[in-house]
């Protein structure tokens, strides 16, 4: 592949745009094909936790040094709560942000719009609707997780607790997985 070879991404889920964009910003041609007729289509404003807890760097220092800006709605959470399979309950504090609470989906202010105006004010060229059958070109597959190895299920609701991370492990409240919830004021 040479320089002046387009690059083809599949996908535009945060994978894919993320890599569209560090690859623009370099100079390259890049293509994202998506098959869905938007960004975030799974998704309906949810909130998901951009985790920071497991790395040296702050996650969105981490962004910034891949040439990407934290400009989607984010609001850091420092402190939560978590049940072991005993229900016993540990109050859980960082020095620096755990992770970092933003909204999914195509509406503004989330991950997935922020990502997309980024990819094209990059020069990105995104291709909605486009379902890519095979992939025999030189490129990038992100086309996220192929099969589910556990059931993902979300919720939004409205509620008046006050503004919190909860995270529950055990079989009884979730198999092989965990659950957690996540509630900030709007
Ligand atoms: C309920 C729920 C809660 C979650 N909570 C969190 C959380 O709190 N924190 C966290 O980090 N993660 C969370 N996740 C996981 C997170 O959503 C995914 O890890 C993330 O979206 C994966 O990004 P991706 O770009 O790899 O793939 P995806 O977001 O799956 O994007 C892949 C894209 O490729 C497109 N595509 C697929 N096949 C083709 C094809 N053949 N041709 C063209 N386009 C194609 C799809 O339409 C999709 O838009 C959660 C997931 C769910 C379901």
């Amino acid at each position: 592949m040479t320089n002046s070879t387009k690059i083809v991404i599949v996908g535009a889920g945060p994978a894919g745009l993320a890599c569209a964009i560090v690859l623009a910003r370099a100079g390259r041609q890049v293509i994202v094909r998506e098959w869905k007729d938007c960004v975030g289509h799974r998704f309906h404003d949810d909130f998901q936790g951009l985790e920071s807890w497991t790395r040296e760097l702050d996650v969105l220092e981490e962004l910034a040094a891949a040439g990407i800006t934290a400009d989607f709605d984010h609001h850091p959470f420092e402190r939560g709560t978590v049940f072991d399979p005993s229900g016993h309950r540990y109050a859980v504090k960082g020095l620096r942000p755990l992770f970092y609470l933003l909204r999914r989906g195509p509406g503004q202010g989330t991950l997935d719009s922020a990502l997309l105006a980024q990819a094209r004010a990059a020069g990105v060229e995104i291709r909605f609707g486009d379902w890519v059958k095979t992939f025999a070109d030189a490129g990038v597959l992100a086309a996220g997780p192929r099969e589910a190895g556990v059931i993902a299920a979300g919720h939004v609701f409205e509620t008046d607790m006050p503004d919190g991370a909860w995270l529950a492990l055990g079989h009884e409240v979730a198999p092989g997985g965990y659950a957690y919830l996540l509630v900030q004021a709007a």
